[in-house]
């Protein structure tokens, strides 16, 4: 065991401030990674606070941060794919049973024995798995991510969580040229869901409640901006849509998108708002329409989705902030006030 420097909530009311934590020595198939980027996902949020008690309490103290990027200054004996000095990242998943139907479909998202990066039992030293607020990680190869040489570190980290959160339901629902897509909320997934829509070819409209943000959403990739609080706005495109991606992280009016879908079209939640969202059951049966879920993506799917976006040169806009900034960076979260993902500078934590 050694330790490493973090930032911690100590329950759901306090900010978080820095501790230091305990990580275990790599064994035989683990990677150390010194962390040089953490992007900040609404998850962190939920999960700090305790949003999402019901479903998954949180288990205090809490260090958040699934969207990792570093340097690998480590290797256990059996590890083959990486060597000290590569590049490595680390999303959602740190550990999952490997041997169930799930994993072996690559789906470990899945698996019933899945090891989140962080607000997990931590099978080596009890407790639960800290998460990239921190100066370095230690996790099983298989877990870690080859990040394209071409991408920025800072925006590539919430690739980690954002853009394979966005690009595996846009590849389950079959996003492609001819298609018309549209994705709500421009926040961190959101504006990874425009430009992945757009990448893959689909005439995007994306669905914003902040008229600000209508030049910025052309710019990502958006063929048209629709500003949802405006009835005849929302009106023109009636039983249009392909596929429709909502990432919106608050409670918000569903069954208004659910009308945009033409038949047999879907939308899929990928946003978590605390509380259950009303569907009206005529929205649906009208047009067979149906409304799913989506859940990050497995393992091979995130190198797939790397790899697309090295090809495509496709990163998040990122405002890059010091650790120390978290938690007002926390509250321009809840105002929507992000362009479009807080990325943290690791290097920050030197000085802690
Ligand atoms: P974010 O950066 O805070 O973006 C959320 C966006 O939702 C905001 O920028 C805003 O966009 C819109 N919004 C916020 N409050 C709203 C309201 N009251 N009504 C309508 N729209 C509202 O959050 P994020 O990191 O992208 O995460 C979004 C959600 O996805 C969170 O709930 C998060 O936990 C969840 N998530 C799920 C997965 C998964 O695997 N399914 C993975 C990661 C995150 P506009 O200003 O454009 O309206
Ligand atoms: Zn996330």
């Amino acid at each position: 065991m050694y330790n490493a420097k973090a930032y911690s909530a100590a329950n759901a009311t306090s900010p978080l401030a820095s501790t230091t934590i305990a990580r275990r020595e790599p064994t035989d198939h683990d990677v150390q990674i010194e962390i040089l980027f953490c992007g900040i996902c609404h998850s962190d949020l939920h999960t700090v606070r305790d949003e999402w008690h019901d479903a998954f309490p949180t288990q205090f103290p809490c260090v958040p941060g699934h969207e990792i990027v570093g340097r690998v200054t480590k290797v256990g004996s059996a590890v083959t794919k990486f060597k000290p000095g590569d590049l490595g990242a680390v999303g959602c998943l740190v550990d999952s049973d490997r041997t169930c139907p799930d994993c072996q479909a690559g789906l470990e998202q899945f698996c019933a024995g899945m090891t989140l990066t962080y607000n997990s039992p931590d099978k080596y030293l009890g407790g639960v798995t800290y998460g990239g607020y921190s100066d370095s990680v230690v996790v099983d190869e298989h877990f870690v991510l080859r990040v394209p040489a071409n991408l920025s570190l800072a925006g590539a980290a919430p690739l980690l969580c954002a853009g394979i959160t966005t690009y595996s339901p846009m590849r389950h629902w079959g996003v492609t040229k001819g298609k018309k897509v549209g994705v709500v909320g421009l926040g961190g997934l959101g504006h990874m869901g425009v430009k992945f829509a757009d990448a893959l070819g689909a005439h995007v409209v994306a669905f914003t409640t902040t008229p600000a943000k209508r030049d910025d959403a052309l710019r990502l990739g958006a063929d048209e901006v629709v500003v949802s609080r405006n009835a005849d706005e929302m009106r023109k495109h009636a039983g249009s849509f392909d596929f429709i991606l909502d990432a919106v992280s608050a409670e918000h009016d569903i069954n208004a998108y659910i009308h945009l879908l033409r038949h047999d079209g879907n939308i899929t939640l990928v946003g978590a708002p605390e509380k259950p969202l009303p569907v009206s059951a005529f929205g649906l049966l009208f047009g067979r329409r149906s409304l799913s879920g989506s859940l990050i993506g497995g393992i091979a799917e995130t190198q797939e989705m790397l790899d697309f976006c090295g090809a495509h040169n496709i990163t998040a806009d990122v405002e890059v902030i010091p650790m120390q900034k978290v938690n007002e960076a926390y509250e321009r979260l809840l105002r929507s006030d992000v362009k479009y993902r807080f990325s943290i500078d690791m290097a920050s934590l030197k000085s802690e």
